[in-house]
């Protein structure tokens, strides 16, 4: 059973923290720590409650927060630190609370990459004062653009419910359309479709047929749509999907742990999860210095391969990094792994003999 609470759904995943930080009232002149090498979505839902997201660098070899980083870089205007636990893999959660703690800084969990990996035995999404969730595309439950949040704070919960009676449910276009796009997804999307229809995916979204995962908002459109309520359909599909995330998840944990078991190149680095956690792979992780070599072969032979998060705040390229306050060189190691990251899929929709077959590939290249 899912033990999911449905109340609160919204949106999106970033109009989800936007509404987390508003409760605990968080905005203008206000800081939020949050880490490079994260989606647009992150910067977005902090800049649209009014404040200014500031980024703490990864570990050198991993993905997720750097705890030293995070204490040296957190200050008397840091109201809130979003942790995220990239890929599925739990952020080294007793040492940023620890820093929390001491400071007084509320933590909310990024859980859009993880509904059941555990730290010390404990799901993910419970050690912050909230966290919240994405099910969209690539995400490990996908149910169409939507998000979710969850409190552990019943004073919190409380605002959050009042405040959440302002919201609107999004109309019948938006509903059309996302059927459309979901009915899209689930005929197309298979591992061995993966590159003709992610150039199709790109294609639609660049001429603004579809919504893609990164649609960079700006101006009243934020104000718009960070008022929204989930889509209806989408909410029906995640309660009817919700039932069966731990036989979904199982899948998942068993492809992942086949690709940690089984790839054995040394020049593409694992990412090592905390001790004491239990991680399933939303995506199989590897750090590969010649990135783009292998991006190239792997759409010749078709593997499903991903190259997020291409940037500390993906899809912005430099240009644009200022739009969400990223200044150049202040995360080095996010950085680099953006050169080096590339992922594969654990989903439960991914036949075993793909795993296996990518597995081969990658220890032979
Ligand atoms: C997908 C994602 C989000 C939220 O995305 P939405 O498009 O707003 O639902 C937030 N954080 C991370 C790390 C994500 O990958």
């Amino acid at each position: 059973m899912s033990n999911f609470n449905l109340d609160l759904t919204y949106y999106r995943g970033r109009v989800a923290l936007t509404a987390i930080l508003k409760a605990l009232g968080i905005g203008k002149g206000d800081e939020v720590a949050i880490q490079a090498f994260t989606c647009v979505a992150v910067p977005e839902g902090v800049i649209s409650a009014g404040a200014k997201p500031i980024y703490i660098d990864i570990l050198e070899d991993g993905l997720n927060i750097n705890p030293i980083d995070l204490s040296q870089k957190i200050n008397s205007k840091t109201k809130a630190i979003v942790v995220q636990h990239t890929f599925g893999i739990p952020a080294d959660i007793d040492s940023i609370l620890k820093i929390a703690n001491e400071k007084r800084i509320p933590v909310i969990e990024d859980c859009c990459h993880t509904l059941r990996s555990k730290y010390n035995g404990t799901t993910l999404g419970s050690f912050g004062i909230a966290s919240f969730y994405s099910f969209e595309w690539g995400k490990p439950l996908v149910a169409g653009i939507g998000g979710l949040a969850q409190v552990n704070d019943e004073n919190l919960r409380a605002i959050l419910q009042n405040n959440y009676k302002k919201y609107i449910v999004p109309g019948f276009i938006s509903n059309l359309r996302m059927e459309l796009q979901f009915l899209a997804f689930s005929l197309f999307y298979r591992p061995s479709l993966y590159w003709p229809v992610k150039k199709a995916f790109h294609l639609l979204g660049d001429i603004g047929i579809i919504k893609g995962n990164y649609n960079h908002v700006s101006g009243d459109e934020v104000a718009s749509d960070f008022s929204l309520k989930m889509i209806t359909s989408v909410k029906k599909r995640l309660e009817r999907k919700i039932m069966s995330i731990d036989i979904d998840t199982e899948k998942a944990r068993q492809n992942g742990n086949y690709y940690e078991q089984n790839v054995i190149n040394p020049a593409f680095k694992k990412v090592i999860p905390p001790s004491f956690s239990e991680t399933v792979y939303t995506r199989f992780p590897l750090l590969y210095d010649s990135k783009f070599d292998f991006m190239k072969f792997a759409e010749k032979n078709r593997i499903e391969v991903a190259d997020w998060y291409n940037t500390p705040a993906h899809p912005l390229k430099g240009d644009q990094w200022s739009s969400v306050y990223y200044e150049p060189g202040t995360c080095p190691n996010a950085e680099r792994n953006t050169k080096r990251i590339l992922s594969f899929p654990t989903h439960a929709r991914t036949p075993k003999k793909d795993i296996e077959r990518i597995t081969n590939y990658i220890n032979n290249f």
